[in-house]
């Protein structure tokens, strides 16, 4: 069988929004819904999954070439097609390259514009189609892509997201909620606790959205936004670390998962996810195995 040619096409960056100038911005891309390949137009098919990455070139400021990386989506596929929107966070790190970029006004300049930036497509030659790629097709433990309806809706998940770790989650609830989270057909449906740690109230992604959220579908959603470096004097969700680590006399370390137990004490009888950095995650399997808490599933990805 032959594999799809990989393309990168231009889709318009058609919108750029900053929540904390210098470290935080949603983007988005805009596909067009044809596109000229050995001089015949062919048609853009969107069927990414929620919690599924895709690959873009962004500008790399250290390298000063276009690079490829992967990006999340946090809208869904058969609501906005061809919408491919993100969330992007300046990493800090020494070697750090497009992260910075997508935080300068070069960006912003570029939307105004209306230029474009590469984004990978799939050409199925048999079927004459551009397919947007995903990262992953597949439901295993290492990548984040929602269980199929039928599965999910019967689910307890609880989301443990670190700063733009949200971008799964963001799309999985966009996808359930245009799903009245799978009740539709009479049944019980599914929940998601979404416990979000960032470090400054600025970089609270989606606040408003999802405490309003919270509130319309109080029996399948619950939001516990977290702070670790700095609160409003009002402040009534969650501060500091979720995940504590204590290294007793440089021995092995001990994880107090108290805090997140906190919220959610039945962690059991749940499906646990993780998006986040890797060293975070790993600290929360040992977590969870000191304290001895298996959980009906457990699927992470760190990047
Ligand atoms: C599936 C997936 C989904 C993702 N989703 C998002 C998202 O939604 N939002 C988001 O902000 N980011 C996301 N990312 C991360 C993103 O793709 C970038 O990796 C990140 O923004 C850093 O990019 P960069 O170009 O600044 O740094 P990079 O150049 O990628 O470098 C990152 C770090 O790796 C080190 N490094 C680079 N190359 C090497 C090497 N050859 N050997 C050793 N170390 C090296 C560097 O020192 C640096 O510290 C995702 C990644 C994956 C894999």
């Amino acid at each position: 069988m032959n594999r799809p040619r990989e393309l990168f096409i231009p889709a318009k960056i058609t919108n750029v929004y900053t929540y904390d100038s210098g470290e935080v911005r949603k983007v988005a891309f805009t596909l067009p819904e044809t596109y000229e390949v050995d001089g015949r137009p062919v048609p853009v098919r969107d069927r990414m999954r929620p919690g599924s990455a895709f690959l873009v070139k962004p500008f790399g400021v250290r390298t000063q070439k276009y690079r490829r990386r992967m990006y999340t989506r946090t809208n869904c596929s058969d609501e906005s097609p061809r919408v491919l929107e993100t969330i992007i966070n300046d990493t800090h790190k020494e070697k750090a390259d497009t992260s910075p970029w997508w935080q300068t006004d070069d960006l912003v300049q570029r939307c105004r514009t209306g230029e474009s930036i590469d984004v990978c497509v799939n050409y199925d030659e048999t079927r004459s189609e551009l397919v947007v790629y995903q990262n992953s097709e597949t439901v295993d433990p290492t990548t984040l892509i929602l269980e199929v309806d039928h599965e999910w809706r019967s689910m307890r998940i609880v989301a443990l997201a670190l700063s733009t770790g949200i971008t799964p989650f963001l799309s999985y609830l966009q996808y359930m909620k245009a799903r009245a989270f799978g009740t539709l057909d009479g049944a019980i449906g599914g929940h998601v606790s979404l416990i979000l740690s960032v470090k400054t109230p600025r970089q609270l992604m989606e606040h408003q959205a999802l405490l309003d959220l919270a509130q319309e579908f109080p029996q399948h959603f619950s939001y516990h936004p977290v702070l670790t470096r700095e609160w409003p004097e009002d402040w009534s969700h969650g501060k500091g670390r979720i995940i504590q680590v204590r290294t007793n006399g440089g021995q092995e370390e001990c994880v107090n998962l108290a805090p997140l137990i906190a919220l959610e004490p039945n962690l059991q009888q749940c499906h646990v996810r993780f998006c986040g950095n890797p060293l975070a995650r790993d600290q929360l399997v040992l977590g969870l195995e000191q304290a001895q808490l298996a959980p009906l599933s457990f699927r992470a990805e760190a990047w």
